[in-house]
């Protein structure tokens, strides 16, 4: 494939090879023109010198990323698993505030979303997350109807 090295320079032959576009104002204007497509040329040049060594210093940086990876990911694993061992018998336990009776419920649904828990004696709430309120509003008002019409 032919570089832009190489189309300048067939450029340059062609001017100089006629005395029309080499000579006076047009030789002249067209040496200042190929001048300045040379100097872009061997910026290019250094530009894509640069790059290589960039892409060099990145797969260098890549491959010491993924060994560091595989490194913390391996010991990631080995403390989940024995964390997930752990969570199996974790139950969490507590007291109805309206019964006083004990809930016992898996530790997990603490980190869930939309969760609400509710004594199973005499079915006041327990627990909820955060994002259960809004729902919980409602179904409030519900009941309210629904007590009214009774
Ligand atoms: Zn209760």
């Amino acid at each position: 494939m032919e570089t832009i090295r190489e189309k300048i320079a067939y450029l340059r032959g062609v001017i100089d090879g006629d005395p029309t576009l080499a000579e006076g104002r047009n030789g002249f204007l067209f040496g200042k023109v190929l001048q300045i497509l040379e100097d872009i040329a061997y910026e290019l040049d250094d530009l894509a010198q640069a790059q290589d060594e960039l892409d060099e210093y990145l797969e260098e940086v890549d491959f010491d990323l993924a060994y560091l990876e595989d490194e913390l990911l391996l010991d990631d694993d080995d403390f989940d698993e024995h964390d997930h061992d752990d969570w199996d018998d974790s139950l969490v336990e507590v007291e109805c505030p309206v019964c006083d009776d004990i809930v016992t419920f898996d530790e997990e649904f603490l980190f869930d979303e939309g969760v609400q828990i509710r004594c199973p004696r005499c079915d006041a709430v327990v627990f909820e997350t955060a994002d259960f309120e809004e729902l919980d509003d409602l179904f409030v008002e519900d009941a309210v109807e629904d007590s009214d019409e009774d």
